[in-house]
């Protein structure tokens, strides 16, 4: 949307283009860096400046053909006249309808959004009867198709394959995505204090008689208000936004897809704040719109299956398993143990557990128990296994191979409580069907070589 001045020097100037400010502040940008080539885009004159229609329309519709920076040619009549470039965004397009008249004119919809510049029709509704009139007044054949959502659901990703592909950050609970969804995300409790503040303070939970999730909505200190994230998510059936939820079980881990949820209903509750003090908050209750159901099942279990299932769908040969566990084991040996921030913008750091590898392991050896080899049992969709740190977590903090076995449950406990002799030989025996890996001797095995 823009002066008839700008739309009739960019139709005299073929190819026809369009220009962005190089100004962060505007909204302008960050839609531009949303559009791609073959993108579609709708022509609107502000009617404010216009002597060329009288009418409040659409007067044109083309096809994005490339998209580029330029920060030398001067396009535009006040880059001329400054001789200077202030619109180094740019992106032409083929025309595939303009008119010239009233008459011809697509009608403004309401709702459609009509800020100067770029604007992103988010709303599906107002996209498909804007589509069908133009298909329908101009015989042109565009077609809609829904973008698809990049995740599966009861899949479990990790916080950086979250924030590249949906272009927002899984950390705080309430993400407002310029494509027009919301995410929304139960962060693990934390439950130790920090500088006299409680970290992760939100218990998010399913209601067991009405099976919705109650969800706290934002702020951590006093009481909340309904501004941004809460105001979003309080609209968001208004607004026609989807809701995309994903839940973290414990610090550090992954969080899973949970698919779309919708608001049924909104209330206040006193709840204290990241401090201890008593102050007021919104609870959403939501409810799950997408099929599957939140499963009262240990969470790592899941993640395990999740993880099985897809190395099944990709057909991974125990080949192409190995050599992403080689190349995991390679990164942790280098840079050993994970850190995880204890909480946001603090320095301190803790080592955690890496679970990608102990869940790679689990694949990798899920036949049989790399001890005493009886075949691990099969429960829905993968294999029940354990993992055993050869030498203990606490001491070592190593998830390489070298200190991961991967075992059924009873060599599991004698690895934790049967006497040394016993363990010697359950060491030995592991050695011998693993040749190929250095196993790190633990204390036992230690003491007996003294
Ligand atoms: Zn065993």
């Amino acid at each position: 949307m823009g002066p008839w001045s700008s739309w009739s020097h960019s139709l005299e100037n073929e190819p026809l283009q369009w220009r962005i400010r190089d100004d962060s502040q505007n909204s302008n940008l960050s839609i531009y860096n949303l559009l791609e080539v073959d993108d579609i885009v709708f022509f609107k004159v502000s009617l404010k400046h216009s002597k060329k229609f009288s009418k409040n329309g659409i007067f044109g519709v083309g096809k994005v053909k490339r998209k580029f920076h330029d920060s030398k040619s001067r396009f535009w009549p006040d880059e001329k006249a400054e001789n200077k470039v202030q619109y180094p965004h740019r992106f032409e397009m083929e025309p595939l309808m303009i008119v010239d008249s009233d008459k011809d004119l697509l009608p403004w919809i309401n709702g459609l959004p009509f800020t100067k510049g770029l604007n992103h029709i988010v709303q599906t509704n107002l996209l498909k009867s804007l589509i069908a009139s133009c298909n329908k007044k101009w015989k042109l054949n565009l077609t809609y198709t829904p973008p698809e959502f990049p995740f599966e659901i009861n899949g479990f990703y990790d916080k950086e394959e979250i924030r590249k592909k949906l272009k927002i950050s899984p950390y705080g609970g309430i993400r407002i995505s310029k494509a027009g969804f919301i995410g929304l995300f139960s962060n693990a409790v934390e439950t130790r204090k920090i500088n006299d503040k409680f970290q992760n303070i939100y218990h998010d939970y399913v209601d067991p008689k009405t099976n919705l999730i109650h969800y706290t909505g934002q702020g951590q200190e006093d009481d909340q208000q309904l501004t941004v994230g809460n105001l979003a998510l309080y609209n968001a059936k208004k607004d026609l936004k989807p809701i995309h939820y994903f839940r973290q079980y414990e610090v550090g881990g992954n969080h899973e897809y949970l698919g779309t949820v919708k608001v049924v209903k909104t209330t206040n509750e006193i709840q204290n704040d990241s401090k201890g003090n008593e102050r007021n908050v919104f609870v959403f209750w939501l409810k799950l719109t997408s099929i599957q159901k939140i499963i009262d099942e240990s969470s790592s279990q899941r993640e395990e299956d999740f993880e099985f299932i897809s190395a099944r769908k990709q057909n991974k040969t125990s080949e192409e398993i190995d050599a992403e566990i080689h190349e995991l084991n390679e990164q942790i040996t280098k840079l050993g143990p994970k850190k995880g921030k204890t909480a946001q913008r603090k320095e301190k750091f803790e080592k955690k557990r890496n679970l990608k590898m102990v869940t790679k392991m689990k694949l990798r050896f899920k036949e049989k128990c790399q001890v005493c080899e009886i075949p691990h049992f099969e429960t829905e969709n993968s294999y029940y296994c354990e993992v055993h740190h050869l030498i203990p977590w606490s001491i070592s903090h190593d998830d390489t191979i070298e200190n991961l076995v991967v075992v059924c449950p009873t060599c599991h406990k004698k690895f934790d409580q049967a006497k040394d002799e016993i363990k010697i030989s359950m060491f030995e025996l592991l050695c011998k069907n693993y040749p190929k890996i250095h196993f790190k001797s633990p204390s036992y095995i230690i003491q007996k070589k003294e």
